[in-house]
């Protein structure tokens, strides 16, 4: 598999799930993949999967050594489906500026919170109440799965 086979697999999801997310009423976010060595991403900063409002891009950061045919049919795939999904949530917020819910307050009260911090305030867990049923999914397992 080539990267640019990789690449493609990786617009094709993208473009499904926000297609399902934001489809209808937005403009869509660009995709940034990166393939970087291990070293790059454990020594230089910067390098996550993210976000970025300003020009409404999503990266998503792959470990170079880790992408060989396998990856795909093995569970190590299940973790950038999973990034992609939470940066996509972080649109959906910023585009739609989904308000705080009673339902995404009381997501945040369970325990052992996977996401803290300032990014993850009671408006990023109301965007995750409305986004899981257009997943099919319900709150508690999107928040599982991203
Ligand atoms: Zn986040």
């Amino acid at each position: 598999m080539t990267e640019s086979d990789f690449q493609h697999i990786v617009q094709n999801e993208h473009e499904c799930v926000w297609n399902k997310l934001l489809g209808e009423t937005y403009q869509m976010s660009k995709l940034a993949v990166h393939i970087l060595p291990e070293i790059t991403i454990r020594t230089q900063e910067g390098h996550v999967s993210k976000y970025v409002f300003a020009s409404d891009t999503i990266c998503i950061v792959f470990v170079k050594e880790l992408l060989d045919d396998s990856y795909f049919t093995s569970g190590q795939s299940a973790d950038w489906k999973a990034e992609l999904r939470h940066e996509l949530i972080h649109e959906y917020q910023h585009k739609t500026s989904s308000k705080v819910s009673l339902q995404g307050n009381e997501l945040m009260k369970i325990p052992h919170l996977p996401f803290p911090g300032n990014d993850h305030g009671p408006d990023f867990y109301s965007a995750i109440c409305e986004c899981a049923p257009k997943l099919g999914l319900t709150p508690e397992k999107l928040l599982k799965s991203i």
